[in-house]
């Protein structure tokens, strides 16, 4: 299906929401599962949901599908009755920020990096399936805030065109607890969405970011996947760069995406631990490493024609002063 990268944004969310679905049948459930004394995870259909809990009140990460909402809410409530008041979206898709509208109406203030609130306003001036305006982020930022909540220095910070263009991760201070949207998958090949800003370098440049953050203690929320440690990032930046490096010589011997796609031997060891296993199989992974590739290597070469365009300009410029001169 992702053979044609060709997606736009509503095919991608159907897209998700299959794969979503797919991935745990066909009815809901939800699992919370306890990361530390006070921050859980939801897990289920769409992509994890992190939540902080305490004297300040509920801190949450991500919604989910909005048909699941009221059972995310029942799952909450069985750990606080208070009510949640910040809610960060990770980035626009769909089976994060489903649940925004109805989460808005019992008083949550929602925050995202300001390329997503552009994105979903995207969606609801182009789409018939509407997303209603409450749904909308009410505080962007453009880098980094930082919450002081239950506790502790919650730190939300963007990285650059990873996952998508709006890509925000959540660090909880003083748990040593990390959300990374979906910028990490864990165990899985990731979903990068090209269509959208994301970039495979811009994914490994986020998860190196992560890695200088963290410590072998620190507990990742990934996107999609079960909690996991330093050494699943690492493995995960390991793989995308090992595999870009393979796709990154194929294409400058221009080998076609198509053959790319059935070069499973640049997967193999990635394969046998079960990468291929997710949301992205191997062979879309290869074609989606393939564009990610092709895009790069055309602003290189766009830029070398820039720059020989702007050598020409100089040198006709020089011909034409001494040829003034001899006038
Ligand atoms: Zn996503």
């Amino acid at each position: 299906m992702f053979s044609k990268l060709i997606l736009n944004t509503v095919f991608l969310f159907s897209v998700l929401t299959a794969f979503a679905q797919s991935d745990n049948g066909q009815k809901t459930h939800l699992k919370l599962i306890k990361v530390n004394n006070k921050i859980y995870v939801l897990q289920g259909n769409g992509g994890n949901i992190g939540l902080s809990f305490g004297n300040d009140g509920v801190f949450m990460i991500d919604d989910k599908f909005a048909e699941d909402i009221e059972q995310i809410q029942e799952e909450i409530k069985k750990v606080s009755d208070k009510p949640v008041r910040f809610l960060v979206n990770t980035h626009f898709h769909g089976d994060h920020t489903g649940g925004n509208a109805a989460m808005a109406k019992t008083g949550a203030i929602i925050f995202s990096q300001e390329n997503v609130r552009t994105r979903l306003q995207g969606i609801t001036r182009r789409e018939t399936k509407k997303i209603p305006e409450e749904a909308l982020p009410l505080v962007t930022f453009s880098e980094d805030l930082t919450f002081h909540f239950n506790g502790e220095k919650i730190y939300v910070f963007h990285v650059h065109n990873a996952h998508t263009d709006g890509d925000s991760m959540v660090y909880f201070t003083d748990s040593n607890v990390l959300h990374t949207g979906d910028v990490f998958f864990n165990g899985k090949y990731p979903f990068i969405d090209i269509e959208n800003g994301g970039s495979l370098k811009g994914s490994i440049e986020g998860l190196e970011k992560v890695l200088l953050l963290i410590n072998e203690d620190t507990k990742i929320i990934p996107g999609h996947g079960n909690v996991g440690t330093y050494k699943d990032v690492q493995k995960s930046v390991d793989m995308l760069a090992f595999v870009y490096k393979r796709v990154y010589a194929n294409y400058i011997n221009k080998k076609t995406e198509d053959e790319v796609a059935k070069m499973t031997d640049i997967t193999n060891e990635y394969d046998a631990d079960g990468y291929g296993t997710g949301f992205i199989g191997t062979e879309a992974f290869l074609r989606m490493i393939y564009k990610s590739v092709a895009l790069d290597r055309k602003s290189i070469e766009n830029n070398a024609e820039k720059n020989k365009q702007a050598r020409e300009k100089v040198e006709k410029m020089i011909i034409d002063q001494k040829q003034d001169d001899r006038n």
